[in-house]
């Protein structure tokens, strides 16, 4: 048993109408939050005599981020195909290197994308993975390079079978199915939720109704949560009018599938029926302001959608489309954009932004984990309060999403565990995994 008391100066917990806390210790056991509150308070608990200490003084402890969509190997592909029409992009960079990639290889862009997150202060990232080859392969590499971080992992294993994309990304029906069904089996941790395995078709333009039917059936039979990329570009709205007649949602509410279940990923394009719909089928959304915006796909009305209950969780998207990997830089675009987008400074509050990267996040990927409190697993960002970004610290929750640096993250606990201390990663050296993308990438070249 592993028992540990971690104290900091100041915590912003994401627990509902709960403001940030001063001075403020977290009793865990074996990654489970047992009790959080006032120093004295937690270490006078007689289960906490002999737990080690960990002691954040000048620090803000924060609710771990969680980032709830990724696709790690695109980090890669960062600046390789930047500012190029969509179509050229995917060509000359998406399809030109990502087919070559192997399990190794796919286990250096891991390393890389969930190193470079643990840094910025992601507790838990959900890869949506589609590079699988027919096989799980690339995926258990990935899952492996996820430990090997000490990273919380949800694996989005993609349903795949549009036959103008490579090879690599497609599968049959019967592949899909039985290589999810042995990847989950083989992964999925119900006790301490490590790594977490759930469907993913890819999009109306990359998987069949049958393939997104096949998805969903399989989210039904694990008890998990479905993802899928609906109405991101204005395109694919008119796409899905000449395929069914109907826009992306209501398409996919004609489909045999539990929309209660479904995470929909970015949604820029829902109209106000969408949204409506969303809401009424108690659907959750994926939101990657960054992407949308470095891509300029459009603005998903994240004011309405909220207003209308739907559980919405930020998300980084690839390295290759927004470029950062920062949760708590989604949180800052989010307001932003918002804002911009109805000319209406008040659009959005940074206590709301926290909670989608935190709290509504873990709700989200229906996983115990987003708020520093009992019951919850133990995943916590320490912020260096002597950092001027986060200056004057009595307006701790407005500065942590306007105008944190991600120089203020100094430690970072999945699970109980220490990953990052002192702003550098505990178990992988970063020269190393330095080395392995310099070799890896020697030859790739911009388009
Ligand atoms: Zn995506």
């Amino acid at each position: 048993m592993s028992a540990v008391v971690i104290i900091a100066d100041k915590a912003l917990t994401s627990c509902p109408g709960e403001g940030p806390r001063e001075a403020t210790a977290v009793f865990t056991i074996d990654g489970r939050i047992e009790r959080v509150g006032d120093p004295a308070d937690v270490l006078a608990d007689p289960r906490a005599a002999g737990a080690r200490r960990v002691d954040w003084s000048r620090r803000a402890m924060v609710a771990g981020t969680v980032n709830t969509h990724n696709h790690s190997f695109q980090s890669l592909l960062r600046g390789i195909g930047d500012d190029l029409p969509f179509l050229e992009w995917r060509d000359k960079a998406l399809y030109r290197y990502s087919p070559q990639l192997g399990a190794e290889d796919m286990a250096t862009a891991a390393l890389f994308a969930f190193g470079e997150m643990l840094l910025h202060g992601v507790t838990t990232v959900c890869d949506f993975y589609y590079l699988n080859h027919q096989a799980n392969d690339n995926a258990s590499a990935t899952i492996e390079a996820a430990k090997q971080l000490g990273i919380r992992i949800v694996l989005a294993r993609c349903f795949y079978d549009w036959d103008g994309a490579p090879a690599a990304y497609r599968e049959t029906i019967p592949q899909a199915v039985a290589n999810f069904e042995a990847l989950a089996a083989r992964y999925q941790d119900r006790e301490r939720f490590l790594t977490t395995v759930q469907p993913a078709p890819h999009s109306q333009h990359g998987a069949t109704p049958q393939m997104i039917e096949a998805g969903a059936g399989c989210a039904r039979d694990a008890g998990m949560p479905w993802h899928i990329h609906l109405a991101e570009e204005q395109y694919q709205v008119e796409q899905s009018l000449e395929r069914f007649g109907l826009r992306p949602l209501h398409a996919i509410a004609t489909l045999p599938v539990d929309m209660a279940q479904m995470i929909a990923v970015h949604g820029c394009w829902f109209d106000a029926s969408e949204r409506a719909l969303l809401a009424d089928r108690g659907g959750s959304l994926a939101y990657c302001p960054g992407s949308n915006m470095f891509l300029g796909d459009g603005v998903t009305d994240l004011v309405d959608l909220v207003a209308r209950g739907v559980k919405v969780g930020l998300g980084t998207d690839g390295g290759c489309s927004n470029n950062r990997v920062s949760v708590f830089d989604e949180m800052r675009m989010a307001a932003l954009l918002q804002k911009v987008h109805r000319t209406d400074g008040q659009a959005i509050d940074a206590e709301t932004c926290f909670r989608l990267g935190t709290a509504t996040a873990g709700e989200v990927l229906r996983l115990p984990i987003g708020r520093i409190a009992p019951g919850y697993r133990c995943d916590l960002v320490a912020l260096d309060l002597d950092d001027p970004s986060l200056w004057p610290i009595q307006a701790l929750e407005k500065n942590v999403v306007y105008s944190l640096s991600p120089r203020a993250v100094t430690d970072v606990v999945v699970d109980g565990q220490e990953v990052v201390v002192s702003r550098r990663l505990s178990h992988v050296s970063l020269d190393d995994i330095q080395a392995r993308v310099i070799e890896l990438t020697r030859t790739w070249r911009r388009a």
